[in-house]
């Protein structure tokens, strides 16, 4: 799952890291185009953490 060290392309992901492990989070929807998005450990354990809270938010309605 985690890449090699380099310079990974961090569309959107507001990741200015370069030379730590990334990993490839999905495409990225841009102007009807899709771009790679990257994240290192610790952008990821933010975005995680933002998930959660979000899912807690909207937690469905049990049926
Ligand atoms: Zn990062």
């Amino acid at each position: 799952m985690w890449t090699s060290t380099g310079s990974p392309v961090t569309a959107g992901s507001g990741c200015e890291r370069t030379g730590v492990p990334v990993i490839w989070l999905g495409p990225l929807q841009w102007d009807g185009r899709p771009a790679p998005v990257y994240s290192c450990k610790p952008c990821l354990d933010r975005l995680k953490a933002r998930a959660l809270a979000y899912f807690m938010q909207r937690r469905p309605v049990a049926v």
